[in-house]
């Protein structure tokens, strides 16, 4: 039996995509050996080429064959089988100290529309699949709803390498993250989905920089290529995390944000229909961040520049408060940003405005002087009240 694992190697399309390799639980045991093993050598019991394409046939063709050289744990100078293999013959108990080691395994590589295609058949596949390919398929499981999508970020802290989340425990995994020390699980952070493009298993994420107030913004400002967050989201595109639902009858739809909705009212913008009325107000800090919002509604932007003005002052309820609206109708609300902004917005839509307050959906994203942790524990305070 082949145990089949996966590496998603970084690069464009001829380059880059899903390389799979597997172990055979009926190659040979190696025999133990002592002593420091040579850096590189071959894999002693993976599949050759011929042996993982037989098994993967049926679910996509790769695009070509390679080799990798993996860092495994290493004993007695073989690598160690993983969790997933089982053997027929049980090998000797090896001795000696856990170390890593290169390792050169056959791969098979699959372009990313093979690698989708791939990952989408794992139940089918007469194999088993180890983690690395289980996590990959979870990741290719990934159906944001697009619009106002939201995801759990979860972040290292300074001096981690990668954010500690123990996703080992399966459902119970937020028990265990709640458990640990605050300065050792992850930093837990709110953040949106601004295209999703499923063919290359990508996600872009913008974040605010705000200077070293907070994690995620500081963790943002040092972020370089390979390092490691955990997303938490959505395996079904309607899902709860999408909130922009216009009730049936809407004729007008108005948006109201500060920049950390940005990439939300873009994603909004993208998925309404054309001729859909859209009024559209967007404080943003600096001219420069104004940007081009695709979208087939007939929308009118207005971007408000706030320059040295604080982030979270009245200049957007201002600015809301000083347009001409239809009156009557059957219009739709959609309001994010600072806290005290989007209640102050509220009020004024469903109390000055007559608005019918279940055709408004507010989220306060961020509020000032008060983390994300803060506002976490008012909530809870406030539910067990
Ligand atoms: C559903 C949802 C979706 C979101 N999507 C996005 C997104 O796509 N992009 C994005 O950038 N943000 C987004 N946010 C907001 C983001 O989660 C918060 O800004 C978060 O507080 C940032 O975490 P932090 O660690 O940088 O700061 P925290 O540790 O949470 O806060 C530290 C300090 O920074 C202040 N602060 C926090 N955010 C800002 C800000 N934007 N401007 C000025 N001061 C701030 C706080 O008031 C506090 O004083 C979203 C929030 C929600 C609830």
């Amino acid at each position: 039996m082949l145990v089949i694992h996966g590496l998603w190697l970084p690069g464009d399309s001829s380059t880059g995509g899903l390389a799979v390799w597997a172990e055979d639980s009926t190659a040979p045991i190696p025999a133990s050996r002592s002593g420091r093993p040579a850096r590189e050598r071959p894999h002693p019991f993976a599949a050759g080429h011929t042996d993982l394409a037989a098994v993967l046939a049926d679910a996509a063709e790769p695009t070509r064959p390679d080799t990798a050289l993996l860092t495994l744990p290493t004993l007695a100078g073989a690598p160690t089988d993983s969790p997933e293999l089982i053997r027929t013959t049980v090998a000797p108990a090896a001795r000696g100290r856990l170390t890593l080691a290169g390792w050169r395994v056959p791969i098979l590589v699959y372009a990313p529309d093979d690698a989708l295609s791939l990952l989408q058949a794992l139940d089918d596949i007469p194999a088993v699949s180890g983690a690395t390919l289980r996590h990959l398929a979870e990741l290719a499981d990934f159906a944001g709803g697009g619009r106002d999508q939201s995801v759990s970020l979860f972040l290292p802290h300074p001096g981690q390498d990668a954010p500690v989340v123990p996703v080992e425990q399966g459902e119970d995994w937020f028990g265990g993250w709640r458990a640990l020390p605050a300065d050792v699980r992850a930093v837990l952070r709110s953040y949106t989905i601004r295209e999703h493009r499923p063919a290359d298993t990508e996600v872009d994420i913008d974040f605010v920089s705000h200077g070293d107030t907070g994690p995620a913004s500081r963790w943002a400002a040092l972020a370089g290529p390979g390092d490691r967050v955990v997303l938490l989201g959505p395996a079904l595109p309607d899902n709860r995390s999408v909130c922009f639902r216009p009730p049936d009858a809407t004729d007008l739809v108005l948006l109201a944000a500060d920049e950390t909705a940005l990439p939300a009212i873009e994603g909004i913008l993208a998925w309404l229909p054309a001729g859909a009325r859209v009024r559209a107000w967007i404080e943003v800090p600096d001219a420069a961040d104004i940007t081009d919002l695709p979208t087939e509604a007939d929308a009118e932007i207005r971007w408000i520049v706030r320059g040295s003005t604080p982030p979270g002052s009245d200049l957007l309820v201002s600015s809301v408060r000083a347009a001409r609206l239809p009156t009557g109708g059957t219009p739709y609300a959609w309001i994010a940003g600072e806290s005290g902004v989007v209640r102050a917005l509220r009020r004024h839509l469903v109390d000055e405005r007559g608005f019918d307050r279940r055709r408004v959906t507010f989220a306060g994203y961020w509020r000032r002087g008060l983390s994300e942790e803060d506002l976490r524990a008012e909530a809870l305070a406030g539910a067990t009240a």
